[in-house]
C-alpha cells in the first residue's frame, strides 16, 4: 500500500530505476528530469522493503538537500528516516572521523574543523612568519592552490615535485606554505573540509577493519550530483561500497560546475569501468520546465563539443519566451528586476517563488540595496554571514579552544578578547617561545613566567586567564551549551563591553551575541547529541557548506553554482556579459567555457515558469567601471525564443524619491536569525598570479613540465624521481594521458602521466 503511494509519482523509467535496488546502477539524466526524486523514492522503497534505516547511505550536495529529502522519505515510507545516513560528504566524514578518533594517527578525537575564516587566518599568520609579501600571497589565492593539491591528493612534496624550476621562486613559497600549513593543522588538532575527506579515504585505505566494519554496515549506498564529486569523494564512495556494490549514483554531466575545485568528470565515466554489470538508466523527461525554457537551456548546452548528445524533453506547455532586457548598468539592472518583482507580485507569484542568480557574490551589492531601498524582502545566500562576524567568531574561539586547547589559532585570538591588557608584543612573545620550544600555546599559557623578558604584571594576567579556562574546560559536560556560553559571555565581560557601548554598532553585535545563544539553545532540541564537539562540528558545517535556506516570503539571491538542484519559478539571470559571465579568465581556454556554459544551463534550467536574461551594457566592479559586450550565452538562445523587453538608452543613476520606503538599516532584507551560511569559494582570480600558479589553478596541460611521454603497460619497471623504482601493477587510459598504478617495493601509487615524471626503466 505504502510503495503505491511511491509509484504513483513515478513515471514507467523512474520506477524501473526505483524497483532494481541490488547492484550498482548509474542514473544520468538531464536536469529536471527526477534524478533527485528517483533517489527519494528509492530510500523510501528500500525502508518499506524492510531494509534497516542505518544500513542506508545516501549523499547529497548540500544539508538542505539532506533535510529534503529525509522529510520525503518520511512521509512516503512511513517508516521513520531519523536513523538513514542522509547527508553530505563532509558531514559524514566529520561524524566518522568522531567516532573512529581513535584510529587517527595525527589527531585526537576533539579534533577542531578550521572553516574557510580559520584557513585564511593561519594562512595570514603563515604568511608573515614566513616573511613573504603578504600582498604576493593573499590567503583565498593560497588557498585555492593548497585546496586544488589536496583534491588531487598531493601532499607538499609530491605538489612541489609537479612543476620544478629552479627559478620558481613562488611555486617555492607556496609548497613552503602548504607544508606549513599541513604541520600546523596537525599541531592544532584541527582538520580543514578537504581533511575531513582526505583523512577518512586514508583510514579506509589503511585499516581493513574500519574498512570492513563500514561495508558491512552501509548495504545501500546512493548519491546525488555525481557529476560533481571530486577524486577524494570518488575514493571515499569506492571504499565503503561492499561486497553487494549496492551503489547508485545519479548525474548529469552538463551540470558539472566544480571543475575548478577539482570535480572530476571521469567519475562518472569510470564508473561503468569500475562496475562493469553497472545498469545504466536514462531520464528523459524534464519535469521542471516550460518547453520554451527548456529549448532555450538545450540550444545553449549543444554548443559544448565535450559532451555525449542528449533528448531531453516536456510535457508541459510551451509557457511564455525567455525575456531579455540590456540594461545601462547595474543600477538600470537591478531596478528593472526590482520593478518585474513587484509586477509578479502583483500577479500572485510570491517573492520566495523568485531568485536572482549571479555568477559572482561581488555582483549583489547593488541588487541588494536596490531590494532596500524598495523594501523588497530578500535573503542572500553567501556574502557577509553570521558566522563571519567578529564577536561570533570570538565567541566560537571560545568555544573551539575549550573542546580543543591545542588549538593555537583560536586560543591567540582570544587571549586579549575583550581587553584585558595583553598586548600584541606579549602575544608575538608567546607564540614564538612555543614555536622554539615545539610545545602547545596552551601549555605555555599554563606557565607563562617561564617566558624569558615577560613582567610579572603580565604574567599575573595570564593566569588570570589560563585560570577561566580551566574553570570553564571543567564545565564542559556539566552545563548545557547555551550555559556554557552564557558563562563565557558573562565571566569574560564580552557581552557587557558591548551593552555599555555607545557605538550603534556595537549594539547589534550585542544581539548577535544573544542569536547566538538561540542557536545553541535550537541545536539541544535537534536531536543531534547535545556535545561540545557535536555542536561545532554542526556549525563548521553549516557555516561552510552550500546551505541554502529559502524563505516564502523573501527573493532569494545567489551565485549560478549555488542554485545547483534548486528549482524557482521565476529566475532572473543577471550580469550575462563576456567578462562577467562568461568570467573573463575563458577567453583563451576552451575547458573553461564549456564549463561556463554548463553553469549557463544549470542556470536556465532551475526555471520554472519565467526566465529572464538581463546584461549591463556598462557595469562597475571591483572598483573598475568598464563596457561589456553581451554574453555568448545570450547569443546562443534562438531569437524565435526571446522576447526583447525595453532596451532603455537613458541612463538612470537613482532610485525615483517615491520607491523609498522608510528602512531601518542595510540588514533589513535578512531575516535576524539568518543562519545563512553558504560560502562560495571564490573562483580562483588568476590574472594577477605567475603562469605556474596559473597551471595549477587551472588544471594542467600536457605539456606541463618534463612529465613522461612514455607509454605503459602493465608490468613495465619504472623509476620516480622521488619514490624511486617500481613495477606498473595496473594502467587505466584517460582521454589524454595514462593513469598508472604503480608499486614502488610495497608502497602503492597513483599517477598520471601527464603530471608524474616516471621513466621506463
Ligand atoms: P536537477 O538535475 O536539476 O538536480 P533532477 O533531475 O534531480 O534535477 P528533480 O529535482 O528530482 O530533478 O525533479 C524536477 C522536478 O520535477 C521536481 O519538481 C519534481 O518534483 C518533478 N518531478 C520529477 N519526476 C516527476 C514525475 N514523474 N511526475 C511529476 N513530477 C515529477
Ligand atoms: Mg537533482
Amino acid at each position: 500500500m505504502r510503495n503505491a503511494a511511491i509509484f504513483k509519482q513515478l513515471n514507467p523509467q523512474q520506477a524501473a530505476a526505483v524497483r532494481a535496488t541490488e547492484g550498482p546502477m548509474l542514473i544520468i539524466a538531464g536536469a529536471g528530469s527526477g534524478k533527485t526524486r528517483v533517489l527519494t523514492c528509492r530510500v523510501a522503497y528500500l525502508l518499506n522493503q524492510g531494509v534497516e534505516p542505518w544500513r542506508i547511505l545516501a549523499i547529497t550536495f548540500t544539508n538542505k538537500a539532506a533535510r529534503e529529502m529525509r522529510e520525503r522519505v518520511d512521509s512516503m515510507s512511513g517508516i521513520n528516516a531519523e536513523e538513514v545516513e542522509l547527508r553530505t560528504f563532509h558531514s559524514f566524514c566529520a561524524q566518522l572521523l568522531h567516532k573512529e578518533a581513535e584510529y587517527l594517527r595525527d589527531y585526537n578525537k576533539n579534533f577542531a574543523i578550521y572553516e574557510t575564516a580559520d584557513q585564511r587566518n593561519l594562512i595570514k599568520h603563515i604568511v608573515k612568519d614566513l616573511g613573504l609579501d603578504e600582498k604576493k600571497y593573499p590567503p583565498n589565492a593560497v588557498l585555492t592552490m593548497i585546496d586544488y593539491a589536496k583534491n588531487a591528493m598531493l601532499s607538499p612534496e609530491e605538489f612541489a615535485s609537479l612543476a620544478q624550476d629552479d627559478n620558481n621562486y613562488y611555486q617555492f613559497e607556496i609548497t613552503e606554505i602548504y607544508a606549513e600549513y599541513q604541520k600546523r593543522l596537525k599541531k592544532n588538532n584541527a582538520m580543514d573540509f578537504d581533511d575531513l575527506l582526505l583523512v577518512t579515504v586514508n583510514l579506509l585505505t589503511e585499516n581493513e577493519e574500519v574498512r570492513r566494519k563500514y561495508q558491512e554496515r552501509f548495504r545501500y549506498i546512493l548519491i546525488d550530483e555525481y557529476q560533481d564529486t571530486n577524486r577524494v569523494q570518488y575514493l571515499l564512495a569506492k571504499l565503503m561500497v561492499g561486497e553487494d556494490q549496492n551503489i547508485c549514483v545519479v548525474g548529469d554531466a552538463d551540470q558539472s560546475i566544480y571543475g575548478w575545485r577539482g570535480a572530476d568528470i571521469r567519475n562518472i565515466l569510470d564508473f561503468e569501468k569500475d562496475y562493469p554489470n553497472a545498469q545504466i538508466v536514462k531520464l528523459e523527461q524534464n519535469y521542471r520546465s516550460t518547453q520554451n525554457i527548456l529549448d532555450a537551456a538545450n540550444a545553449v548546452i549543444v554548443n559544448n563539443v565535450e559532451r555525449k548528445p542528449k533528448n531531453l524533453w516536456t510535457n508541459n506547455e510551451k509557457g511564455s519566451l525567455i525575456y531579455h532586457y540590456e540594461a545601462d548598468n547595474a543600477l538600470d539592472e537591478a531596478y528593472f528586476v526590482t520593478e518585474q518583482i513587484r509586477l509578479l507580485s502583483e500577479k500572485g507569484y510570491n517573492p520566495g517563488d523568485m531568485a536572482i542568480l549571479y555568477r559572482a557574490n561581488a555582483q549583489s551589492r547593488v541588487l541588494e540595496e536596490m531590494l532596500i531601498k524598495r523594501g523588497m524582502p530578500y535573503v542572500i545566500v553567501g556574502g557577509t554571514q553570521f558566522y563571519e562576524r567578529k564577536e561570533i567568531k570570538d565567541v566560537l574561539a571560545y568555544l573551539k579552544v575549550l573542546a580543543n586547547p591545542y588549538d593555537s589559532l583560536n586560543l591567540l585570538r582570544i587571549i586579549n578578547v575583550p581587553k584585558r591588557g595583553i598586548g600584541e608584543t606579549t602575544l608575538n612573545k608567546l607564540d614564538a617561545y612555543a614555536r622554539k620550544n615545539d610545545m602547545h600555546l596552551f601549555d605555555v599559557l599554563t606557565n607563562p613566567s617561564a617566558i624569558p623578558d615577560i613582567s610579572p604584571g603580565t604574567v599575573k594576567k595570564l593566569d588570570e586567564f589560563a585560570e577561566l579556562l580551566f574553570e570553564l574546560i571543567g564545565d564542559i559536560g556539566n552545563l548545557t551549551i547555551r550555559a556554557l556560553t552564557d558563562k563565557i559571555l558573562e565571566k569574560t565581560g564580552m557581552l557587557e563591553e558591548l551593552e555599555n557601548s555607545m557605538d550603534f554598532q556595537d549594539m547589534s553585535r550585542a544581539d548577535n551575541l544573544k542569536e547566538f545563544l538561540s542557536v545553541a539553545e535550537d541545536f539541544a532540541k535537534s536531536g543531534e547529541e547535545n556535545t561540545l564537539s557535536n555542536f561545532l562540528e554542526h556549525i563548521a558545517l553549516v557555516s561552510d557548506i552550500d546551505e541554502a535556506v529559502i524563505n516564502e516570503d523573501a527573493v532569494t539571491l545567489m551565485t549560478l553554482h549555488s542554485a545547483k538542484s534548486l528549482e524557482f519559478k521565476v529566475v532572473f539571470m543577471v550580469g550575462m556579459e563576456e567578462g562577467t559571465f562568461p568570467v573573463g579568465s575563458t577567453v583563451h581556454n576552451a575547458a573553461e567555457l564549456e564549463e561556463e556554459r554548463r553553469l549557463c544551463y544549470v542556470g536556465m534550467t532551475r526555471a520554472q515558469e519565467l526566465l529572464y536574461l538581463c546584461n549591463a551594457r556598462e557595469r562597475l566592479l571591483y572598483g573598475r567601471t568598464q563596457n561589456y559586450l553581451p554574453s555568448k550565452f545570450l547569443g546562443e538562445v534562438p531569437p524565435k525564443l526571446i522576447q526583447e523587453l525595453r532596451k532603455s538608452t537613458k541612463v538612470r543613476t537613482e532610485v525615483p524619491d517615491r520607491e523609498v520606503p522608510k528602512t531601518d538599516g542595510y540588514h533589513r532584507g535578512r531575516r535576524k536569525n539568518e543562519v545563512i551560511t553558504h560560502v562560495e569559494p571564490a573562483t580562483p582570480k588568476i590574472e594577477n598570479v605567475p603562469d605556474w600558479a596559473r597551471k595549477v589553478m587551472t588544471g594542467f596541460t600536457p605539456a606541463d613540465g618534463n612529465a613522461t611521454k612514455d607509454t605503459f603497460s602493465v608490468g613495465d619497471k619504472v623509476s620516480h624521481v622521488k619514490f624511486g623504482n617500481g613495477v606498473v601493477t595496473n594502467v587505466n587510459e584517460q582521454a589524454d594521458c595514462q593513469e598508472l598504478t604503480i608499486d614502488f617495493s610495497g608502497t602503492e601509487k597513483v599517477l598520471l602521466t601527464k603530471y608524474a615524471k616516471v621513466t621506463k626503466v
